[in-house]
């Protein structure tokens, strides 16, 4: 059985169950060639070679829930969940529900996907490796979508799958909230939780662009500005 190993201060009650239980619904096949899953509550600083996105979001300080760690010739491939991260939003009554399964189960089954699709294809050339890692991406997403989908056919997954979007509605409300205080770091915080439990909420994810935006122009150039722009937009 896959070996789980954690370089965690503190997990939340449940949480390594909840990644064992996810696991179990992994063809056995598609995890071949994975030496073990780590479980971290901070994640480590992106090397220089990492992906962009996972370094501008480390940097941003929120919004990585797992990494594939390619193999090399010296090391073997493996996958860290941030479960801080996975359980950001969550409250501690829903830690002994099947929500935080299927939180786990959707960020471990994408990066399972990664490894799946990595293991087939090679490109050389730089535009080759954007197309292939588009094309990863894409195909992460699919496999998770699949994993979720044969949980899903349980009840007490479809009963999670319920709870997780509205607990995306109240975070999305969260989010308007903060908006209204004027703060706005914290209201991306909560449409980004939102939408990433709810890719359904689009307005979420739009919120969740404006909000950054202002966040950051707030940095630079101070409250006034963003106050002006508030009043201008609010969300209803
Ligand atoms: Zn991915």
């Amino acid at each position: 059985m896959l070996e789980i190993v954690i370089n965690a201060n503190k997990l939340p009650h449940g949480a390594v169950r909840s990644v064992r239980l996810a696991i179990a619904w992994i063809d056995v096949q598609d995890l071949e060639g994975l030496t073990h899953i780590e479980l971290v509550d901070k994640v480590p600083k992106p090397t220089d070679s990492a992906p962009q996105d996972i370094k501008s979001a480390f940097d941003e300080g929120y919004g990585i829930y797992g990494v594939y760690h390619r193999g090399s010739k010296s090391t073997s491939p493996y996958i860290t969940l941030h479960i801080r991260d996975i359980y950001r939003g969550l409250p501690r009554i829903f830690w002994w529900t099947t929500a935080p399964n299927l939180l786990i189960s959707y960020t471990l089954a994408h990066e399972v996907g990664h490894h799946v699709s990595g293991k087939s294809c090679y490109a050389n050339t730089s535009s080759g490796r954007r197309k292939l890692a588009e094309y990863e991406e894409a195909f992460a997403n699919r496999y998770a979508f699949s994993v979720q989908k044969r949980m899903k056919e349980k009840w007490y997954y479809k009963f999670a799958e319920w709870l997780i979007r509205n607990l995306a509605q109240w975070q999305y409300n969260l989010g308007i909230h903060a908006w209204r205080r004027h703060k706005y770091e914290e209201a991306a915080i909560h449409w980004y939780i939102a939408w990433s439990w709810d890719p359904d909420l689009s307005e979420a994810a739009n919120w969740y662009w404006k909000a950054r935006e202002l966040s950051a122009s707030n940095k630079i150039l101070g409250q006034e500005r963003a106050d002006t722009a508030s009043r201008l937009t609010n969300p209803e």
